[in-house]
């Protein structure tokens, strides 16, 4: 059972959460918790202000966030004292490294999860602390670090198994976790949720619960369309495609372990835990609609390579991404013409030296603040009209790449940014003006 940030963002609602957990006790349930709402933001706020040598500003965040984590449980305090030392630390190297934003980071769920240890133990169940940088070990990529799954399973099962059949409730810190020499990593922002999904696997759990702040997978970013409907049942490659495509309600890594131990995973809200929320299984239920759901990721940058040297000849593209390879950047989406290739790119810490490399093949253009608008549903490819449907909608948005028929169940496409919203709900408005009641379900 995952809780996430708003699900333990103070005391009303981390009680909520542990009655949650103590209503299925008998199912013997492991959880894993997010940092207290906003605090991640907030710890990494501060690294980068001391870092900046702003101090004072950073030590105020500090104190924030020593008295919302100190009132809850005061033993937290202490933590604050290491805390306070790392940011000064930080002002004196003026530089804040991949690998001191993990450790600052990490602080968020270490102290997340003592204070639920402490909260459901007062509320009379047993429970154990496990901590996350002794079980969940990793690599060393720092912020985004990839777990050693036979090491963390082996550990976690030491670490939790006897507790877990004697009754007591395991809670460990989601997101965090170290490597085997002992230094703290994280698995990358929102990574709670494959935190879940990775002690699931390791301990053959019967489901993976995803608790939340919405009622489950919806047909889309309730922040964006007020109308959305909650999908019932959804398949992985549909769930992680959307998560992939910026359904931030899931981690996008987070149904890996799931498929591979064939687990369900559930995303329910921890407001209205009577809900039947959406359960993500191997084969996705037949649907009336085409379409499950729309995913959005903004922040896209487009690059376009042109060079003649491509005309008729081999070998161009093999160079072309062997620059994106070299400065570990993922390609989203691609399209080629004769003489130019544009990839889109939501990562670009390396951007200034991609293109100082992809200027030795050919003119290269950078175009910035764009969004990936993605529409996933089942067999995409062999259903006629998709293409026709979703633009026919937009006619005064301009369209700048299209990508289909790559995957079944992905038809997506790139717009500016400033567009993204006004096509998403043109877009919803039309895809579920019905729905199918075999697989949705009216939100709220
Ligand atoms: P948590 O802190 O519990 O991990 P997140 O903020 O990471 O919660 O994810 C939940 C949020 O994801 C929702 O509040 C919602 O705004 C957003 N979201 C984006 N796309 C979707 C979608 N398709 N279905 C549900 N929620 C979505
Ligand atoms: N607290 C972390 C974050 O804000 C991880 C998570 O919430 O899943 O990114
Ligand atoms: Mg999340």
């Amino acid at each position: 059972m995952k809780f996430g940030g708003t699900s333990v963002e103070d005391a009303a609602a981390i009680d909520r959460s542990c009655g949650i957990v103590g209503e299925r006790i008998c199912r013997k349930p492991f959880v894993v918790v997010s940092a207290l709402g906003g605090a991640t933001n907030g710890l990494l706020e501060a690294g980068t202000l001391a870092a900046r040598g702003e101090i004072a500003k950073a030590m105020t965040i500090a104190d924030r966030l020593e008295y919302r984590h100190a009132e809850l449980l005061p033993s937290t305090g202490e933590h604050f004292v290491r805390l306070r030392e790392l940011l000064k630390a930080l002002g004196a190297i003026g530089e804040f490294s991949p690998r001191t934003q993990d450790l600052i980071a990490s602080y968020g769920e270490a102290l997340s999860s003592l204070i639920f240890v402490d909260r459901i133990k007062r509320l009379g169940y047993n429970a154990v602390h496990i901590d996350a940088r002794q079980c969940l070990v990793t690599d060393d990529r720092f912020g985004k670090a990839v777990p050693i799954m036979d090491v963390t399973s082996s550990r976690l099962e030491q670490a939790a198994r006897s507790h877990l059949d004697s009754g007591q409730v395991a809670v460990m810190g989601g997101y965090i976790g170290a490597t085997l020499g002992g230094t703290t990593t994280t698995l990358g922002r929102g990574g709670s949720d494959y935190s879940a999904a990775i002690v699931g696997a390791a301990l053959n759990a019967e489901e993976i619960q995803i608790w939340t702040d919405v009622d489950g997978m919806m047909t889309s970013d309730p922040r964006v369309v007020n109308s959305v409907w909650k999908v019932k049942e959804i398949s992985f490659d549909e769930a992680s495609e959307l998560a992939y495509f910026g359904a931030k309600v899931l981690h996008p890594l987070t149904v890996l372990p799931a498929v591979e131990k064939n687990i369900p995973v559930y995303i329910l809200n921890s407001r209205k835990p009577k809900g039947t929320g959406t359960r993500i299984t191997r084969e996705a239920r037949p649907c009336r609609n085409p379409i499950k759901s729309i995913a959005c990721k903004r922040g896209i940058t487009v690059v376009t390579v042109s060079s003649s040297r491509m005309l008729m000849a081999h070998g161009f593209l093999r160079a072309l991404f062997e620059v994106f390879d070299r400065h570990h950047t993922s390609v989203d989406m691609v399209a080629t013409s004769e003489v130019s290739v544009s990839l889109t790119l939501d990562n670009v810490s390396s951007l200034d030296v991609i293109v100082s490399d992809l200027r030795q093949l050919g003119d290269v253009e950078v175009s910035s603040s764009k969004a990936l608008i993605c529409l996933v549903g089942n067999n995409l490819k062999y259903t006629p009209g998709i293409a026709r449907r979703a633009f026919g909608g937009l006619p005064d948005i301009n369209i700048l790449m299209v990508s289909q028929g790559a995957s079944n169940i992905n038809f997506s496409f790139l717009i500016d940014e400033k567009d993204a919203n006004s096509a998403i709900q043109k877009l919803h408005a039309d895809f579920f003006n019905e729905v199918d009641p075999e697989v949705f379900e009216p939100a709220g």
